[in-house]
């Protein structure tokens, strides 16, 4: 027989770490399927959710500026692309599994409501009786359960590993619903090295790119960063190098070498740390006491600044405030609606909702929570507007 040029050959992952995750011994998949042909597993899932609904929303959806704003800013899918190749890059260095780290990051903002964290904490609050909203455990939802494109199961019917990694907080009261998944959260261990990194790659994209559209929407000035250490120093040595340089020029220089600043320190800090535990396995990494994959605390403190600084001078900015404002009372209005009368939902929802009553408590409100969570920035305005602007019924 001659041999199946598509096939993979067992070394595609050769030149990895011991400690990294190795597609061949995953813990699999929920529902079983065949080993994939010309790819590896990691590499199934990161292509499943690149062909998924809701990864195509993410691009209408708010990263901190609404998404219609202008079209320069982030948003969760340019966030998502930017948190894939900081986690690549450094997964690439440290002899990680690169694929593993890719189809984290795509997925870990899936679960993301309309209008950012004004979103999260409106639904949040809306659902506070029936079980709460949590970003994190919605994207969990989505690749388990609400993309329905497959014959043969609901959701992605990601690998373990994969999910793992998506589901990067969770309180003991859901870890202990979330079965294998959620044993994690009870006993204290750590997910893999590769899900360590996505989350440490998504602080570094979105630091990075909130000082850098601060900037470009004017809502921040260089004045004000120059108190965040990071920054300053970064900005010093490009005035040194180039002390000509125009202002798009020198915000762009400085946002870049922020991101070598931290992602240096990384590598170097991780390496040092897997030198001394020298873990053996994927398991052992998972038994440490702490995330092996972490910055230097000297580092960790000046990204810790300039969250912080960020916090309190962007996402709580009187004009972005103003606009959460308005984004939560959208939220608020369509759930209270929803709620009051199902039937203003699409029949598909309204058969979600009679679906999940024969196996959630929390039933319909999770259905509701389910679609408010789905819907984009511009989606959720024009429901609101269908809903409750008296003048389009003329
Ligand atoms: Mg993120």
């Amino acid at each position: 027989m001659l041999p199946d040029p598509l096939a993979v050959p067992s070394a595609v992952d050769t030149g990895l770490a011991p400690h990294a995750a190795d597609p061949t011994r995953s813990r699999g998949r929920d529902h079983p399927e065949e080993a994939p042909r010309h790819r590896s597993e990691f590499q199934r899932d990161r292509d499943r959710i690149v062909h998924s609904s809701a990864f195509r929303r993410l691009e209408y959806k708010t990263q901190v500026f609404i998404s219609h704003e202008a079209d320069l800013f982030r948003n969760r899918l340019t966030h998502s692309l930017e948190v894939a190749q900081i986690g690549r890059s450094v997964a690439r260095a440290l002899r990680l599994n690169e694929d593993l780290v890719e189809a984290i990051a795509l997925a870990h903002d899936l679960g993301h409501t309309p209008f950012g964290h004004a979103g999260q904490h409106t639904l949040n609050d809306c659902m506070r009786a029936h079980g709460g909203f949590e970003h994190n455990l919605q994207s969990l939802r989505i690749v388990d359960l609400l993309e329905r494109h497959y014959a043969e199961f609901d959701g992605l019917n990601l690998t373990f590993e994969t999910r793992e990694g998506i589901l990067k907080h969770c309180s003991t009261e859901n870890a202990r619903h979330l079965g294998a998944l959620g044993q994690r959260f009870l006993e204290r261990r750590q997910p893999t090295l590769e899900a360590q990194l996505a989350n440490v790659a998504d602080e570094i994209a979105y630091n990075n790119h909130d000082v850098d559209d601060g900037l470009r929407s004017g809502l921040l000035s260089l004045d004000q960063l120059m108190e965040v250490e990071l920054f300053r120093d970064c900005l010093e040595a490009v005035r040194k190098r180039y002390p000509d340089l125009e202002p798009r020029r020198e915000q762009h220089e400085t946002v870049r070498r922020m991101i070598d600043t931290l992602v240096s320190d990384l590598i170097a800090t991780s390496r040092t740390t897997l030198a001394r535990h020298q873990p053996g396995s994927p398991d052992e990494a998972r038994q440490a006491g702490e995330p092996m994959i972490r910055f230097s605390p000297e580092v960790a403190r000046r990204s810790r600044g300039l969250k912080a600084f960020l916090r309190e001078h962007l996402y709580y900015h009187h004009e972005v405030h103003g606009m959460m404002h308005k984004a939560s009372q959208i939220i608020r209005d369509l759930f209270d609606a929803f709620d009051t009368d199902p039937r203003l939902m699409p029949e598909e929802y309204q058969r979600h909702a009679d679906a999940l009553t024969k196996t959630d408590p929390h039933a319909p409100h999770r259905a509701i929570a389910d679609y408010i969570a789905g819907m984009t920035d511009r989606h959720a305005i024009r429901e609101h507007q269908r809903l409750f602007d008296l003048g389009t019924l003329t």
